[in-house]
Order: structure tokens, then sequence, then C-alpha cells
């Protein structure tokens, strides 16, 4: 069921809720009042009925990626199949037709503008929206909690700039690709670099008490975290080590 969040924006929730992904993925469908076509924003798992209800929303004009986790890409040569929109990606891998994406580009479709930011830290090919009154951020601002810095290929300095940047995006509504909508952007960039600094403290931390592996930094600092979330924790941790490192 397609949820209007803003004059232009409405989801869909994809059905695969679990503890990386929230409720589930959100599949955004991008439509001026009165447009045609529609853009569509991460077709999301590849589950038939839920890409069969989104693309019945079409003409869809184009598909674009966040990143290229599977579970914001899984289901997009399908939705292209659908469809017959062309899909487009940071990562070429991703990509269904001749057109990639990145840094400055400016997507028109549904009657809309959307420029394309860059904001590698989740992941390197981790890319934002940008319409008028919201930004799409993908899984580099989740609708609750914290995201993952998925290292290797996640790097924290690059987020903690994506974060930095998007933070001037002021009052815009935030559309994550997970959880629910959020007021303002700079606000919640503004919680989310803060938690990094705290995060970034407990390691020093754990550091000068004597922890020595990712794991014994893990036990101690997210020891308020789900046991079965430690595998992301460590994925960060190892993020921040090489972070506190001065080399990443
Ligand atoms: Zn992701």
């Amino acid at each position: 069921m397609l949820r209007a969040v803003t004059p232009t924006a409405g989801v869909v929730l994809a059905p695969n809720p679990g503890p990386m992904t929230l409720d589930g993925t959100n599949t955004w469908v991008l439509r001026a009042p009165g447009a045609e076509g529609c853009v569509v924003i991460d077709p999301g798992p590849l589950l038939e009925d839920h890409l069969q209800e989104v693309a019945a929303l079409g003409p869809v004009d184009a598909v674009l990626l966040t990143h290229g986790h599977y579970d914001h890409s899984e289901g997009a040569a399908r939705f292209a199949e659908l469809t017959g929109a062309p899909v487009r990606a940071l990562d070429p891998a991703h990509r269904r037709g001749d057109e990639g994406l990145g840094e400055g580009d400016v997507v028109v479709g549904g009657g809309l503008e959307l420029r394309v930011w860059a904001t590698p830290g989740h992941s390197s090919d981790s890319l934002s929206f940008v319409l008028d009154d919201a930004v799409l951020t993908g899984d580099t601002i989740l609708g609750r909690g914290t995201t993952v810095v998925a290292h290797p290929d996640g790097v924290l300095g690059d987020y903690l700039d994506s974060l930095r940047r998007l933070r001037e995006l002021g009052e815009l509504t935030v559309l994550p690709g997970h959880g629910p909508e959020l007021p303002s952007a700079g606000v919640v960039a503004e919680q989310y670099l803060l938690h990094r600094e705290s995060r970034l403290d407990q390691v020093r931390a754990a550091l000068a008490a004597g922890d020595e592996t990712p794991r014994q930094v893990v036990e101690r600092v997210y020891a308020d975290v789900d046991e079965g979330l430690w595998f992301a924790a460590e994925m960060s941790v190892r993020a921040q080590l090489l972070y506190l490192q001065g080399a990443g």
C-alpha cells in the first residue's frame, strides 16, 4: 500500500523486516502533482508481490538505487523487466541501461528534479537524492537507531564527511531507506554526528583499558546492543579503529 509522506513522495514498505532492515525496506515513489510518470527509489528485495505492487503505480520514468546492498537492489532487475524503466546506480554492477549515476547529476522524472549527492560511508557507493522539501538518504540516515559503517567497504571518515554535508540541508524531511520519515535533516545529522563522537570516545577508552581485538572492544562498548547484532557492531568497530589510526 502506498503511503503518502510529502506532497511528492510516497512509500511502499517491502515485507522484509529484520534486525538490519527494521520494518522492511522503504521503496519510495516520487511524483509531482499532475505528473504521469514517477521515479522509484530502491525497488527493494526480490519479492514478486512487492515489485508488482510498485510497478502498478507506474509508468516509471526511472529507477534509482541509493546503494547496492541486496535489501535495496536485489529486485531491481526484475522491476526493470516489469516496468521497462532503466535502473541507475553508482556501482555499474547494479545498472540496467546505459546511464550511470553520481555526484552532481540532476535526474528529471515524475515531474521532479532530483539532485544527486555522493554520501559514502555506510557503503562506498551510497548516494542521497535531494528534492526541494526532502532528502532520500538510503541507509546513510535511518528512521530509527543508527546505521552501520560496513567495513571494509564503508569508511568512517567518509561517513562523518557525508553527515556534515547532510547537516546543511536544515529543515528538509528525511526519507530513509528503513524506518519512518524524520522532520529535519539538519537535526538528525547532528544527532548522528554526536552519536559517532561518543562511540569513538568509548572505543578510545576501551583501548586505554587494554582491549586489543575488535571483538573485545565490541563486548565492552556495545554491551547495550543485542548480541545478534554484534557482527554488525564489529564492522563498525573495525571502521572506528582504522579511523583512530588515521587510516580511514
Ligand atoms: Zn545498506
